[in-house]
């Protein structure tokens, strides 16, 4: 089998050579000061796909100068002017979507018809929606006294800098980079050492459009790297998104410079399915939710259904028929629906949480699907769909993110036992609730506690919509004009004596 469409292949190839070892600063790509590298894997095959530059003091040093340098005249750009520059930037980055697509299934293993090209267009669908407000950067005139004139207005905060996971980059990246710097804001960007060239590919892209140093991506371990770029003098502000043991250390670093910090972390998220629920739209909810066909590597992941007992068991056979139908397999074939795990460390992580179902004393532990037999794919990081039931309602496994294909069902018959089961949580990142009933629907969205809380659906992240966790799920929210205005802009509050 083909592993890469031909037609798009020697492209793809092409950009992953020019990104070897190199970060992009101040619109050139430029190897680490040192020299230095990390090793980015094929997760499908175990093949080395080449190297990412490993960022040192010295590289965040460079960076932070060069987005330092660009950030007064970027400012002062009329804010609809930046928002043209933006929205051709987002043109650019759809001319080459296919190939940006394709070097993130080759990078992550996430698949290419299921995933890698829906994420490349919801990252376009949310540059061009804040391209599009620049206008809307407004302040307020306040009704104070009329002899005095009273206004806000809303100022960049100068150098940003936007932490990145592997799971879902693009969309990720963009839902930082772009209010931001449509806000006046100049950015670095610390990819994910995992997932390093998709992301520097499209902020190249966009980059060439904007002037030099608006815009500039480095790589590197999170402490080398991450912690150093946190911790610079010159950055204003910290956007993040990853587990919540990094989002704690960078909330700590913040707090010593007292720069505002947005942190986007981990989920445990309930879906509560009623007796009078609709099965086939629940199954397809589960399966969205629980984003099998992106290993279930996903912070809202709906790894918690909670099903009436009058349905339990009609449910988990029917989940199980539909799961297993998805075909597992090579990320770069378009029949495949689900391709791999990130990273070695990451399967063995989610292995573990299998095995600890497989010991629970009453678990029942199924895994769906059938993993692939091709010989090329024989060291490939693939997980088959798993279903477990039965566990403690205080077993890691229903506490803790796992990250992986692994969802648990649990039965429920009394709602107000149920909704204290789902708030029981340290995350309250989003919740569904499944029933025809108006009421139960309306009395249960009440009384969830999470950021993201949707009925009969388990829709994804939406440009416009605003979104973020509750409780250690994170602090701020992302998407939306809310999102740039709050978290990428500072308000002045102007007070000037007329008389
Ligand atoms: P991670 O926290 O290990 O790493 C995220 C990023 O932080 C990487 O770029 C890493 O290099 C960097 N980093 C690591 N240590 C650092 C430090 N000390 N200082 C500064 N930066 C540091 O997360 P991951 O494993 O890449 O991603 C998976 C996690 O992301 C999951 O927990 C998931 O829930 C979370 N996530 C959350 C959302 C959301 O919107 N809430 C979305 C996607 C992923």
């Amino acid at each position: 089998a083909t592993r890469i469409d031909p037609a798009i292949a020697p492209a793809a190839s092409e950009v992953i050579s020019q990104l070897q070892g190199r970060h992009l600063i101040g619109n050139a790509l430029v190897p680490s000061v040192g020299g230095a590298t990390l090793d980015v894997v094929d997760p499908a095959t175990a093949q080395l796909i080449g190297k990412a530059p490993a960022a040192t003091g010295d590289d965040v040093a460079r960076a932070v100068a060069a987005a330092s340098a660009a950030f007064p005249g970027w400012a002062a750009t009329p804010a609809r002017q930046r928002g043209k520059l933006i929205a051709a930037a987002a043109r650019a980055i759809a001319d080459h979507s296919d190939v940006i697509a394709t070097v993130l299934a080759l990078e992550t293993g996430k698949a290419i018809r299921t995933e890698c090209r829906g994420e490349v267009a919801t990252a376009i669908d949310i540059v061009t929606m804040y391209a599009g407000l620049a206008s809307e950067l407004k302040g307020e005139t306040l009704p104070f006294d009329p002899q005095i004139l009273t206004y806000t207005s809303r100022e960049p905060l100068g150098v940003v800098a936007a932490i990145l996971p592997w799971n879902v980059p693009l969309v990720l990246m963009m839902l930082k980079i772009a209010p931001a710097l449509v806000a006046g804001n100049t950015v670095v960007v610390k990819a994910s050492e995992e997932a390093p060239y998709a992301t520097i590919e499209m902020a190249r892209l966009m980059a060439k459009l904007l002037p030099d140093g608006v815009l500039n991506v480095i790589c590197g371990t999170g402490r080398d790297c991450g912690a150093a770029l946190v911790e610079h003098p010159a950055v204003a502000k910290v956007t993040f998104t990853g587990s919540q043991a990094v989002g704690e250390l960078i909330y700590q670093m913040a707090a010593k410079k007292i720069i505002p910090v947005s942190l986007e972390l981990g989920g445990k998220s309930p879906m509560i399915v009623y007796p009078d629920a609709d099965m086939a739209r629940v199954v397809a909810g589960a399966i969205a939710g629980m984003r099998f066909t992106r290993q279930g590597q996903s912070c809202t992941a709906a790894s918690r259904i909670y099903v009436h007992t009058k349905l339990i068991d009609a449910f988990v056979a029917a989940l199980r028929e539909a799961v297993s139908k998805l075909k597992i397999g090579d990320p770069l074939d378009e029949a495949t629906d689900i391709g791999t795990v990130i990273s070695q460390r990451q399967k063995a992580k989610v292995e573990s949480y299998i095995d600890l179902g497989a010991r629970t004393v009453g678990a029942k532990v199924d895994r769906c699907g059938e993993l692939p037999g091709a010989a090329h794919l024989k060291d490939g990081l693939f997980l088959q769909p798993t279903i477990i039931t039965g566990v403690p309602e205080d077993s890691p496994l229903m506490r803790e993110e796992i990250f992986g294909p692994v969802v648990c069902v649990q039965p429920w018959d009394d709602e107000d036992d149920v909704i204290a089961r789902a708030n029981d949580s340290d995350f309250g990142l989003a919740a569904t609730v499944w029933t025809n009933d108006l009421r139960s629907a309306l009395r249960t969205v009440q009384r969830l506690d999470a950021g993201y809380v949707q009925v009969n659906q388990n829709l994804t992240i939406q440009p416009n919509l605003s979104y973020g966790g509750f409780r250690k799920s994170g602090l701020g929210k992302e998407a939306s004009l809310e999102a740039m205005l709050e978290h990428f802009t500072k308000k002045k509050t102007v007070v000037i004596d007329m008389r």
